[in-house]
């Protein structure tokens, strides 16, 4: 018997569902070039919900770099770096990205979820293991979807269980093991010497996705820096949507893996290059971040600031040491509750709801959020500390 493939899209409630009673926390149009302040249908907000730990977004210096690479390029070279989509900025922000970072050499993704499919899918297959820390980015457990090799998950940072699988692949199987420098739904860190030691124990190769630890762990340098351990990792891999206030990604390596990928990696052979104008931004931010290492300490300690605050107020925001501060909630309508009540008050962090994580409030920090801003930011988490939604609301749910 078959049914439409579209009758799911039908059943599907959750989002109306949120939209009806007024607790949509998604798809928020922002408006404005400012780093920390946006214009929202809903009124002006502290932005305290975007990735852009350093505020270059709106950085004279960065802006300059996108208009005149538009002004020499165009907006796109309409095509695959393979063909004629390669430009030489692209080869110049490989250049800086690896000697900032003490890597062999770069190559770059139109974007940081593309680089992992890239790393992660070309390099493993039927016969190889890749295991994953339970928490790692979606585009990880995308990468591993896209590979014939066996997937296997071990516990959030726990390195017994990831010692016991290493050690029950099968004896003739490669091994590579993937998991975050900083993970971006608590800001905590990956105990990477104890996964090196692991993998060099059991022959696994090893992969961090420092997303979210570019730019702001070791004066910007990430993870492998913190913990002085860059020459022990194999492979390394960035997005430039965060910290370099741009788009796009990179994989950090050995010469013969970053070539093997150039040629092998579909997500980026069979998709069209970054713009030059993101190219160019994220190539000024980087510039900046190697010359100012005192945003990174900004934005931690803006950060910590506010976690102080929330504690004190009586919240529970996850440990940190990242620019990131999560509130968690029991389940889904009081997140959206105190997101909407956050946002009345001017304030926009991120709602992050399952299956993405168990809930909670994500509000992540910015070089340049001015301390009124912060302290506008802790005001509005102190208001509503004690509301709770509404009966109906919690009912409306509960009947979906
Ligand atoms: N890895 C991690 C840990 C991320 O947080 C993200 C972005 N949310 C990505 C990869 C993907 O990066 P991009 O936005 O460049 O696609």
């Amino acid at each position: 018997m078959t049914t439409d493939i579209f009758a799911r899209c039908r059943s599907y409630t959750d989002a109306r569902a949120a939209r009806s009673a007024g607790l949509y926390p998604y798809f928020t149009r922002f408006e404005g070039s400012d780093a920390t302040i946006a214009q929202t249908p809903m009124g002006e907000v502290v932005m305290c919900g975007s990735n852009n730990y350093l505020g270059l977004t709106s950085d004279p210096r960065v802006r300059a770099a996108a208009h005149s690479a538009i002004e020499e390029y165009g907006s796109s070279r309409t095509g695959s770096r393979l063909l004629n989509g390669n430009v030489s900025l692209h080869e110049e922000l490989e250049r800086d990205l690896a000697d900032f970072l003490g890597m062999p050499a770069a190559l770059v993704f139109p974007t940081g979820y593309q680089a992992n499919l890239g790393a992660i899918a070309s390099l493993v297959s039927r016969n190889d293991v890749v295991i994953i820390d339970r928490e790692a980015h979606a585009s990880v457990y995308d990468a591993c979807g896209m590979s014939p090799a066996k997937v296997w998950r071990f516990a959030h940072n726990d390195m017994e269980d990831l010692e016991r699988r290493l050690a029950s692949c099968p004896p003739d199987a490669n091994r590579l093991v993937v998991v975050d420098g900083v993970y971006s739904m608590a800001g905590d860190l990956c105990p990477l010497p104890e996964t090196v030691q692991l993998c060099r124990k059991y022959g696994a190769r090893l992969l961090v996705d420092d997303a979210h630890g570019l730019g702001v762990l070791a004066d910007g340098r990430g993870t492998s820096a913190h913990f002085g351990m860059t020459e022990q990792i194999d492979l390394i891999t960035i997005t430039f949507s965060k910290s370099l206030a741009s788009v796009g990604g990179a994989v950090l390596g050995p010469e013969e893996v970053i070539d093997y990928l150039r040629h092998h990696a579909r997500s980026l052979i069979f998709s069209a290059a970054a713009p030059p104008a993101s190219l160019a931004a994220a190539r000024a931010a980087l510039g900046i971040l190697r010359d100012e290492p005192w945003l990174c300490r900004q934005a931690l300690e803006n950060a910590s600031y506010v976690h102080r605050e929330l504690a004190a107020l009586g919240y529970d925001p996850l440990p940190s040491e990242a620019p990131i501060v999560c509130v968690p909630f029991e389940s889904a309508v009081p997140a959206m509750f105190a997101w909407r009540s956050l946002m009345e008050r001017g304030v926009y962090v991120n709602a992050v709801l399952p299956p993405a994580a168990s809930p909670r409030l994500r509000a992540s920090f910015t070089a340049t959020h001015t301390p009124e801003q912060l302290k506008r930011a802790v005001a509005a988490f102190a208001e509503i500390r004690e509301l709770t939604p509404p009966e109906w609301a919690l009912e409306d749910f509960a009947a979906q």
